[in-house]
């Protein structure tokens, strides 16, 4: 019995959050007292694949086939099922990304397994039980779940877990064939275009965000926005009513009918801080909020809350990023 770690690619690395679902996966192995295995699949470069012993990874089966290179649910789910026969893996591992949930629902059929979906702890495995928490309502409250079929499948909240790293080790890499047919490839995308973003910083994967809301009053005002994102290394992003009214492009919309991000610092700007808008970004590990109304609602889930007018503030704060950088 193995666990299983499935391992998502971007541009030829691995992505952040499939290395917490890496080092997760290789303590989960070490509490069973089994080895770590990750499945790769898409374009990725052996040599990080073989960096993942730096989680805890003793081995890497990587399926090379080239069609694997965009998103096709069927053939990752076929490919992952395979190397889970293969390992005799009952416990898989994924990060709660879009691509995770996808796969980890169509797995948990194909597997006859259990699934638990934005996971935030170790299982608990006494009594035979094997326990995982798990985020509800939007972040706002946690349940704990028993996984008792026999495969468990965990997809793991993103930012929930420190990536661990033991500098020097190295995972084996193997190739792994699922022998694809083109039925696999039916429902596939006829092309994936990447976003347009600003300063080359993916909104998804960005360490940090500046968003920006209502209270900035306009789009002729984003240069403070962008011109803070740009001096940080950050992507933009915005609220819901921002895209609506075509300040910004939809893609930068944030919260529970956008995009959800959890990068280690979120910068709000003139934004009220609504309960749809807080389920896309409660999971950033650092919130910043900057707001001239006290009793804002946002000041609450922030970590640090400077209270003013965005337009004496945001300059100063990009001077000081500025000179930082200098
Ligand atoms: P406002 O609520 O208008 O807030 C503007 C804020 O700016 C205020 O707090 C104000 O004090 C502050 N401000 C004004 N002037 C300044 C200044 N000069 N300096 C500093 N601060 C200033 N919203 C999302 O964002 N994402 C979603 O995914 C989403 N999904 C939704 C789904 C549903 C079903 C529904 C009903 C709503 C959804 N919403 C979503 C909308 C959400 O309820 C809020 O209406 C929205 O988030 C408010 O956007 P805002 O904070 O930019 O604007």
């Amino acid at each position: 019995m193995s666990v299983l770690v499935f391992v998502e690619g971007l541009n030829g690395e691995i992505k952040k959050s499939s290395l917490e679902a890496a080092s997760y996966g290789s303590q989960v192995a070490q509490q069973l007292g089994t080895t770590a295995t990750a499945v790769a699949i898409g374009e990725v470069q052996e040599d990080a694949l073989a960096r993942l012993g730096e989680q805890g990874i003793s081995r890497v089966l990587y399926d090379a086939d080239s069609r694997l290179n965009q998103f096709v649910a069927d053939a990752y789910v076929k490919v992952i099922a395979k190397a889970a026969q293969q390992e005799n893996a009952k416990v898989l591992v994924f990060s709660n990304s879009n691509i995770g949930a996808a796969v980890g629902s169509k797995l948990a059929v194909r597997l006859n397994g259990a699934l638990a979906t934005n996971v935030t702890s170790l299982p608990k495995t006494d009594g035979g039980q094997f326990v995982v928490t798990r985020g509800v309502f939007s972040g706002k409250a946690f349940a704990d779940v028993n996984l008792a079929a026999d495969v468990k499948i965990i997809a793991v909240k993103k930012n929930a877990f420190e990536i661990t790293q033991t500098a020097g080790n190295t995972a084996t890499v193997e190739k792994l064939s699922a022998e694809l047919s083109d039925a696999d490839f039916a429902a596939a995308p006829k092309e994936t275009v990447m976003q347009d973003t600003e300063g080359g910083v993916l909104l998804q994967e960005a360490e940090i965000v500046v968003s920006g809301g209502r209270g900035l009053k306009g789009p002729e005002n984003w240069h403070l926005v962008e011109d803070l994102a740009k001096a940080l290394g950050a992507a933009t992003a915005c609220s819901k009513p921002v895209s609506d009214l075509d300040w910004r492009p939809h893609h930068e919309h944030v919260g529970q009918t956008g995009i959800t991000v959890s990068p280690n610092l979120y910068i709000a700007i003139g934004i009220s801080g609504a309960i749809q808008h807080l389920a896309g970004v409660n999971s950033s590990k650092v919130i910043v909020v900057i707001n001239k109304d006290p009793e804002a609602p946002f000041f609450k889930a922030a970590d640090y809350g400077i209270v003013g007018d965005a337009f004496e503030i945001v300059p100063k704060l990009i001077e000081a990023a500025k000179a930082l950088d200098k």
